[in-house]
Formats: structure tokens, sequence, C-alpha cells
């Protein structure tokens, strides 16, 4: 086989369908932005959409932007939004809160939807907030927790029990970028009479989803990384419509009660996936959100996923000559929109990234030992990801992230 060149990869850019959305990026010079996984680009329409929000709706009309400016259903105007990229109707996802204060909602609204059965079942490797808020509600409800690797026959032993009451698992792992069967996975867990939870903080935005074709009963997602929404953008969740009657979260504040400007005493959730609101919502920090969105309603999700498996496969092939170990599956229908590696020296892995980001290629490291290339389809070239690979074969070749100021480690890796 012969290697791609660079002339090759701007002859693919010059054909590339989505290379005009990159126009619409904050890119600094210089900067190959290998981690649109952990923290999406600016998008140039989002500083415009904030400063209006901060100084019409709040500085000129003050409080009267509740109605006039919508205020008060913006968890829901951004959720029908949000609800494509998803495959969910608009009216069973809204917008709010953070990703850990939502799992919290949909693990304990899941258990009282099945009062006889107290296990929920969650991945071993999974991010840990993840596996802290199981912890959290468990306790609280007075069941048990199980780990699984859900790649492995260890979930259908799990869900053989019989004693299940729900599923939490990650549709792309966050550190192997494994992607899971969400509809195989989903009929799995129906077939043993529990509920299934998603958790798509690295899925959406990257990959293609259809919560509703597949199944799922709930789902909750963060916006800062694919959706591009900003440092600490509020989370979303989904509620299937199903549940809209049934389902009870414990965060019962009077954004979910059905009549909020009654001002009763009790609380009374709406009949809709708004009951799994609580409070008011960071609405500046919405404003972001929805510049993204508003970009993302012309983005064909197929083609990002075209995209985003041509450059996988392409970081694979040409960084193979570095000696690193594949960590993400070589198949590209199992793999999100990230390749991890792992280098065999277990010291070397931080301070490779740390290398790279001084040459200008941003990665991320994740211990113990997995560097970590996020692909973002809506900003990156084709060029960008042979420069990068190139960067990192030198950097592995030639030893430089032995130097020691590589090695510092910062608070946040
Ligand atoms: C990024 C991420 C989170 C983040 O949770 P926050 O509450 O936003 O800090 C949670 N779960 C997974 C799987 C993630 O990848």
């Amino acid at each position: 086989m012969t290697q791609i060149t660079r002339e090759d990869c701007a002859k693919l850019d010059a054909a590339d369908p989505l290379a005009p959305f990159r126009d619409e990026f904050v890119l600094p010079d210089g900067v190959i932005y290998l981690d649109g996984n952990s923290l999406g680009a600016l998008p140039k329409a989002a500083p415009g959409r904030v400063a209006d929000l901060i100084e019409r709706e709040w500085g000129r009309d003050l409080v009267k932007s509740w109605n006039t400016a919508g205020w008060w259903d913006k968890p829901r105007t951004l959720g029908a939004k949000l609800a494509p990229l998803v495959g969910a109707a608009p009216h069973e996802v809204v917008v709010g809160d953070g990703t850990s204060a939502n799992l919290f909602k949909a693990v304990i609204a899941a258990l009282r939807l099945a009062p006889d059965r107290r296990v929920v079942v969650g991945e071993t490797g999974n991010f840990p907030t993840d596996l802290y808020i199981t912890q959290g509600a468990v306790e609280l409800m007075g069941a048990t927790e199980r780990r699984v690797d859900p790649d492995g026959p260890e979930l259908a032993e799990a869900l053989a029990a019989g004693d299940v009451a729900a599923v939490l698992l990650s549709h792309v792992d966050y550190r192997t970028g494994a992607l899971r069967d969400m509809a195989g996975i989903t009929r799995m867990v129906h077939d043993s009479g529990a509920l299934m939870i998603w958790d798509l903080c690295h899925s959406v935005g990257a990959v293609p989803i259809e919560l509703s074709a597949w199944g799922a009963d709930f789902a909750v997602g963060c916006t800062y990384k694919y959706l591009n929404a900003g440092p600490g953008a509020p989370a979303f969740s989904y509620v299937a419509e199903r549940h809209h009657a049934t389902a009870r979260q414990p965060l019962s504040g009077w954004h979910g009660h059905a009549r909020p400007f009654d001002f009763t005493g009790d609380y009374v959730p709406v009949d809709t996936a708004s009951r799994f609101l609580s409070g008011s919502q960071p609405l500046v920090a919405d404003a972001a959100l929805e510049a993204s969105l508003d970009l993302f309603a012309r983005v064909d999700m197929r083609r990002v996923r075209e995209k985003s498996v041509a450059m996988t496969e392409m970081f694979i092939d040409l960084t193979a000559p570095a000696g690193l170990g594949l960590v993400t599956p070589r198949d590209a229908e199992r793999r999100g929109s990230q390749v991890a590696l792992s280098h065999p020296d277990p010291e070397a892995g931080y301070p490779t990234v740390q290398a790279l980001i001084a040459r200008g290629v941003i990665g991320d490291f994740r211990a113990p030992d997995v560097l970590r290339f996020g692909f973002t389809p809506l900003y990156l070239r084709y060029v960008d990801v042979f420069d990068a690979a190139t960067a990192l074969v030198e950097v592995v070749r030639t030893g430089e992230w032995r130097d020691p100021r590589f090695a510092e480690r910062a608070q946040v890796t």
C-alpha cells in the first residue's frame, strides 16, 4: 500500500463538502486542534449572541425577557434544536443543568420505574463521574451497582440475573473511543426487563444517533465537547415519550412543575420531558449553545460521520510507524471520532502529549497510559491530520518527549 501524501490530503480538502464550516470557527494560528472531544472550538457566531443576550435582552429589556426573549422556554427550544442530532422528537429533549446532575436524575428515575429490581449495571471503564453518580444514587435508593465490560459477554450475564433495573453505558467510550451498538444493546437490555440509559457525551455531534428508533429510555450528554457550546455549557436530558407521565426524578424543582406560576406548595410534575428540569438555567451560556446548534442545523451528520471515519482511519495509518499501541477499535464501524494510542513505556504517554502541544498539536492524555486525539470534521482539514500524524511520529522517533520540561504535570491533563 502506498502511503498517502500531503498533496493527496490537500486534494481531499479541496473536494470536502464540509470544508466551508471551518471558516465559522475561531482557530488560533499554528494550532492543530485534536481536543474538540474535550472542549470544542469557538463558533464565530457565539460571542455576538452572548453579547446580545447581555446587552439587549438583559441590559435593556430586563425581566421582560423571560417572556419577550423566550428565556422561560429556552430549555425546550434548545432541546428541540438538539433533538435531530440524537434522533429524538423535539419534546423529548430538554437542555439544562450538567451531565453529572442529569445522570443522577436518570438513574434514580429508572430505579423508581422498576421498584422490584434493585441493581444498576454500569461499565468498569466509564468516565468516573458516571460511576460516582451511580454510586451516590444507588446508595440513596437502597440499591446496588454492578460493573461490567460492555464489549464482552459480561453484560448479558449480569442481565440474566433478572434483578437489573437499569443499565447505564456510554455510547462512545471516552478513553478507548469504542462505539457501542446502541440498537442491539438496548434491545438486549429491554429483553431482560431493564431500562436503558445512554451517555452521549462522546458521540453527540460526532456520530449519527437514533435514540427513538433504537429504543433508548433515557439519555444524557454534554454540549461543550463536539457541540462546541463552550466551557461549562449546560447539558441535556432525553426522556422517551412513553415515560413522560411516569418517570420521577429526584431534583423536583419548580421548572419541572405542571403549573409553576401557580406557586402552590405541592410538587406536581408536568407530563413532558420538562419534568427533568429543576431550576433556573444559565441563560448566558445557553446563548453560546444556541449559536452552535444553529450551525449544526445546516450540517448533514452522515457527511460528518464519513469524514470522521476517513480522518481517524488516516491518522491510524499515518502514525503506525511510531510503533504505539492502538487502543481504539481498528474496525471503523466500532470507532467513535477519536483515536487512542498507548505508549509501551507508561512514563512516556504524558510527556509525548506535552511535546506535541509544544509543536502546536493539541491532544490530551488520559491516565493511565492513553494518548487521545479527537477529530472534529467541521473544523479540521485532512492536511491537519497529516501534519499531526507526522509530528507524532517524529516526537516518538526522536525521543523529543524526554525533555524534562514535558514531564511536569499540570492540574488538568
Ligand atoms: C465529559 C463527560 C462527562 C462530563 O460530566 P460533567 O458533569 O459535565 O462534568 C460525563 N460523562 C462522560 C462519559 C463524559 O465523557
